[in-house]
């Protein structure tokens, strides 16, 4: 019998009701909302910015348009630079990686492409095997920002999960086969649209297990979890709780088959600078390699990542065989954090500017200005996520004052920057 009060249930976290007491629960990473509140929220964000700007902002719009019933023709999709083409317009640098992802995405649409074509073909015809993907770079470098650009352009199913929240069998926390009930959610539960899917996993340096040596004690969140996500790497038939979190006996499963289903893996992996120096170390002892260690950069060692140092960090071995393209993405300079500030289609400073347009006022900056609020990440190590909160601290009297005056230019200059930044608790209150 059901146990109404039953605490394991998962509940929404706006109206508190269990998963038994409403129609549909959808989980986030950390949370989750029932089908009534989305819909209420949906409402209220429809209000709040007004019709025009809320179609604009729904970036998500061509993806509901998008038939995923259908196998993408591969006439149809876009080819590798047309898809860095289109990240560029929303990605500072960060080429290799795009590269990587671009031809990737490609090859998996090229496999689906064969797949469809195979009955009226030779059965001993070549088969394209998949390439996952693994990106490794410091966090607030662009990697989730790169795969939800990407899923914008997709014509498959496409999610992100975080590695964090899963860990193995029996303990609290949630089964590595809940990634593929996101998917299913997004194909709406068209299981075979769910099996030519992408999925992005995120933070998956932190199921590392905690030291290279097999663990001789538990690590429920460590090699456990990379076992489960193994099987779906490798590609099996996974019985997928329709609902996500905790599989239990008394519940109806759908069987997905991982084997079409493309996994891009990303992870800052903290730390693994000095596996990397260690490697290099001795490798370079004893050979005549002195030259080669001069054109090492000691600064940014992450680039020299290979297969092996995922393995010093605490990935086993037969994950790492599964996911055999690994990309790494620059640490952001000064220069690079400048130009996310600006020339990004969605960039801040054009966001700021267009919630002043919203009042008919023209912001400008000056460029000492938007130098100032770099230096300002940089200085506080924030990187491209600190320019943002800098920026919001620098506009928050101006957002306050001008839509009730009668302003209609409003110009940011190093000096009102420093001078705001500081009265509206300078980096007192950064995150
Ligand atoms: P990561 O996943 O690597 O930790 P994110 O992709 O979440 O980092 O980046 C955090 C934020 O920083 C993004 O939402 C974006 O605003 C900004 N950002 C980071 N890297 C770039 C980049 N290369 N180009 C443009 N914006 C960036």
């Amino acid at each position: 019998m059901k146990n109404k009060k039953n605490t394991n249930l998962r509940r929404c976290a706006f109206c508190g009701r269990t998963e038994d007491e409403v129609p549909f629960l959808l989980t986030g990473i950390e949370a989750c909302i029932c089908c009534d509140c989305a819909l209420e929220a949906n409402r209220l964000v429809k209000k709040a910015l007004g019709e025009d700007t809320y179609e604009a902002m729904d970036t998500n719009a061509n993806l509901e348009a998008t038939d995923f019933s259908q196998t993408p023709q591969l006439d149809k999709v876009p080819k590798p630079q047309e898809i860095t083409a289109y990240l560029d317009q929303y990605i500072i640098g960060q080429d290799a990686a795009k590269r990587h992802l671009a031809v990737s995405v490609y090859n998996h649409y090229k496999r689906l492409a064969q797949k469809g074509q195979k009955s009226s073909h030779d059965a001993d015809e070549v088969e394209i095997e998949k390439s996952n993907i693994i990106m490794v770079g410091s966090t607030g470098t662009g990697k989730t920002l790169i795969a939800r650009t990407i899923a914008r352009l997709l014509q498959v199913p496409f999610t992100i999960v975080d590695a964090t929240v899963f860990t193995e069998a029996g303990y609290v926390g949630e089964d590595v086969e809940s990634i593929l009930s996101r998917l299913l959610q997004v194909a709406d539960f068209n299981v075979e649209a769910a099996q030519r899917g992408i999925v992005f996993i995120d933070e998956i340096d932190k199921i590392a297990r905690k030291s290279d040596n097999p663990s001789i004690t538990r690590d429920v969140s460590g090699e456990g979890v990379q076992q489960g996500l193994l099987k779906l790497l490798e590609g099996s038939i996974v019985n997928v709780p329709p609902k996500g979190g905790r599989k239990h006996p008394d519940q109806d499963y759908i069987h997905v088959d991982t084997r079409d289903i493309l996994f891009i893996c990303g992870g800052a992996f903290d730390g693994i600078e000095k596996k990397i120096a260690q490697r290099l170390n001795t490798h370079v002892v004893g050979y005549n390699s002195v030259q080669n260690i001069k054109k090492l950069d000691a600064s940014d060692l992450m680039q020299y990542v290979q297969p092996q140092d995922l393995k010093s960090f605490g990935l086993i071995p037969e994950i790492i065989g599964r996911l055999p393209v690994l990309t790494y993405l620059k640490p952001l300079n000064r220069e690079a954090l400048r130009r996310i500030l600006v020339e990004p289609k969605n960039s801040i400073i054009r966001q700021y500017k267009c919630l002043f347009e919203m009042d008919k006022v023209e912001l400008t900056f000056d460029d000492e200005a938007l130098d100032y609020i770099v230096d300002k990440a940089v200085e506080f190590k924030l990187g491209a996520r600190g320019l943002r909160s800098i920026t919001e601290r620098i506009m928050m009297n101006a957002m306050y004052e001008i839509p009730s005056s009668k302003k209609r230019k409003f110009h940011v200059t190093r000096e009102y920057a420093a001078q705001q930044f500081e009265q509206n608790g300078g980096e007192t209150t950064l995150s």
